[in-house]
């Protein structure tokens, strides 16, 4: 019988807590290095939304496959939104340069896979960052999962997914779920972006939106955040093994 997450989950779980013989010892080969985001969500969603899903989202999969799971990294390429209070960002090519660095480390220490896990959108350097480690360490497996690698897993949970851009139904969902003491009440009307999400590569959140809001932030509930976060969680171990199988297909190490 097939089992779910839940039921796979392993009960050691590695962290910076845990001691480097700990670690040694537990023979564990994967590193997770989850990257947040620390950016404006509305009035309804904390600054820190997207560090607080990603490091939910790790925790879970590391459980799961004995990984060890790295404190998120609080700030990424969150360039679009800086015109609000509270928002921090680095430049794309920093970011690139931090992920690249976090890949020697894990080569350096004798792990054999790397998952930079990124729930934030905007943060498209990891990519040809990722695709270029493959190739600079070809005895680290880099893998990168991004929302959009598993979102056909979660899509069918969302009334409104087209539109599910920023602080809208899904994120609103999932804080509903894990954080509803941080979530606060939705502004009527907020979702006003007539705009292509592309966008943002000219304009600002505050230029293109009034509210920050780039979705139905007003659709979201409790329950759709706990299904749309088991979608996430499967889905991606999902994807992991595909990616390790073709690894040890087509680089056998
Ligand atoms: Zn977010």
């Amino acid at each position: 019988m097939a089992t779910g997450p839940s039921e796979r989950r392993n009960p050691t779980k590695l962290t910076c807590r845990n001691t480097a013989t700990e670690l040694e010892e537990a023979t564990c080969d994967t590193m997770i290095l989850p990257i947040g985001a620390i950016e404006q969500h509305g009035g309804h969603l904390p600054l820190g939304t997207d560090w607080l899903l990603v490091q939910q989202w790790a925790d879970r999969i590391g459980e799961v496959l004995g990984a060890y799971v790295l404190p998120a990294m609080p700030i990424s390429s969150s360039i679009e939104h800086r015109l609000r209070k509270g928002t921090v960002y680095v430049r794309a090519a920093t970011l690139g340069r931090l992920v690249e660095d976090m890949a020697e480390c894990a080569a350096s220490s004798g792990f054999r896979r790397l998952i930079v896990l990124s729930v934030h959108g905007g943060n498209w350097i990891l990519k040809p960052t990722v695709r270029q480690l493959n190739r600079d360490y070809p005895q680290l497996a880099t893998v990168l999962l991004e929302l959009t690698h598993v979102s056909s897993a979660y899509v069918g949970h969302l009334e409104q997914p087209d539109c599910d851009i920023h602080a809208g139904e899904m994120e609103t969902s999932l804080m509903l779920h894990l954080y509803p003491e941080l979530v606060h009440e939705v502004e009527a009307d907020c979702m006003d972006a007539p705009y292509p999400r592309e966008y943002m590569d000219y304009f600002d959140t505050s230029e293109l939106t009034r509210s920050g809001v780039w979705g139905r932030p007003e659709l979201a509930s409790t329950e759709k955040g706990e299904a749309v976060l088991r979608s996430i969680e499967e889905a991606a171990l999902q994807y992991l093994d595909k990616v390790e199988t073709a690894f040890h297909r087509l680089r056998p190490r």
